[in-house]
């Protein structure tokens, strides 16, 4: 993944939406990041102060909200966290998962003004 892009992607969404309200200022955005996404919150955090610089979303802060991936079996069709570095259902004990969650990522709230 590379911080920047989504960075620019996050900052023209969060100022979009902004706009839609008539804000004139972004203080804060609440971010959800699947931890599938392997996303740095320190680049994050570096690239949005650098990018954000002259829109109305400068020195706003950042919180992040991470998710749990998910896994779903398809044998047992039961729907796990993933909580282990490898892919095996609890239940049956094969590798037959698929991914459903984790690669989320997605503005949840914003606090403007
Ligand atoms: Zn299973």
């Amino acid at each position: 993944m590379h911080e920047q892009s989504i960075v620019t992607y996050l900052l023209s969404e969060a100022v979009s939406k902004a706009g839609k309200e008539k804000a004139s200022r972004i203080l804060s955005i609440k971010l959800v990041v699947g931890e599938l996404t392997g996303i740095e919150k320190d680049s994050v955090i570096f690239y949005f102060g650098f990018l954000s610089k002259k829109t109305i979303a400068e020195g706003a802060t950042l919180e992040f909200e991470y998710t749990k991936a998910q896994l779903r079996c398809r044998e047992c069709d039961i729907i796990f966290p993933k909580d282990r570095s490898d892919f095996i259902c609890p239940k049956c004990n094969k590798k037959v998962v698929e991914i459903v969650g984790g690669r989320e990522l997605y503005i949840e709230s914003m606090e403007v003004i």
